[in-house]
């Protein structure tokens, strides 16, 4: 479903992604493992549409080079963003609604925002409330919502558990195991290695721009010098 080749990523002069291939295929989870600065974010932007990169980006069959970010979402990406970058002046809904700004199907597009104050009852109660006002892990709730909101064929999640008490976590991830569930293509960026093993189909590390390991989870998993170098636990 998702195919990088050779991929190199810019910041300006600066490639911080040095030529990685990676597959998605359709209903897997895949997760990008990797230390700070390894290159997770860049990658993920780079499919989003949002950084410079050579190589290539191929989604259902198409390459993306000269597709904007706005078709990008339109052809079925979607990306929650590292930090929650929520808009923290305009209602719960409205944020909600900004996630749905390219679909035309109004009468669905209410539907889904009743399902989303259904499943998370405190973005119902605060729906005309400001989302700056919410706490960390009901803004990432909300982050993950308003991506959902476009109807994605492929679901981008950049490091949604960073900065969360570890319960709240716990309900973080067990939206996005439930999404799982749900048949949802998802490629996860995280640092919280044991549960993105935990819901990996199948994983990359990468390290400074370079993937220095790949496979099914399951080899992670039980490989305990790769764990150890995962998680810094030895
Ligand atoms: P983190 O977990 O800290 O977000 P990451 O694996 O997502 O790390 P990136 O954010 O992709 O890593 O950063 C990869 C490299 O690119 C780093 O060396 C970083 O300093 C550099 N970089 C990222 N964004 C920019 C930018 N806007 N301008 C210049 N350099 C950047």
């Amino acid at each position: 479903m998702l195919e990088l080749t050779h991929l190199k990523v810019f910041h300006g002069p600066i490639e911080a992604v040095h030529g990685i291939s990676i597959t998605v295929q359709r209903g897997q989870c895949v997760s990008l493992l990797g230390p700070n600065g390894a290159g997770k974010t860049s990658t993920i932007s780079a499919i989003a549409g949002i950084a410079d990169y050579q190589g290539s980006i191929r989604f259902q069959g198409a390459d993306l080079a000269a597709i904007s970010v706005e078709d990008r979402q339109r052809a079925g990406i979607a990306l929650a963003p590292e930090g929650r970058r929520i808009f923290s002046n305009l209602t719960v809904k409205e944020n909600l609604l900004i996630g749905a700004a390219t679909r035309h199907d109004r009468r669905a597009v209410r539907s889904d925002i009743n399902h989303w104050f259904e499943s998370f009852p405190v973005l119902g109660e605060r729906r005309d409330q400001s989302a700056g006002t919410l706490s960390g892990g009901e803004q990432q709730m909300l982050t993950i919502a308003r991506a959902l909101m476009s109807k994605p064929q492929i679901l981008l999640l950049d490091e949604p558990s960073l900065g969360l008490a570890p319960l709240i976590c716990q309900q973080v991830f067990r939206l996005i195991k439930e999404l799982k569930s749900s048949g949802m293509t998802i490629l996860l960026v995280e640092q919280n290695v044991r549960d993105a093993l935990d819901l990996a189909d199948y994983v990359y590390l990468l390290n400074s721009g370079h993937i220095s390991n790949e496979g099914d989870h399951n080899v992670f998993g039980n490989d305990a010098n790769l764990m150890a170098e995962l998680t810094g636990i030895h």
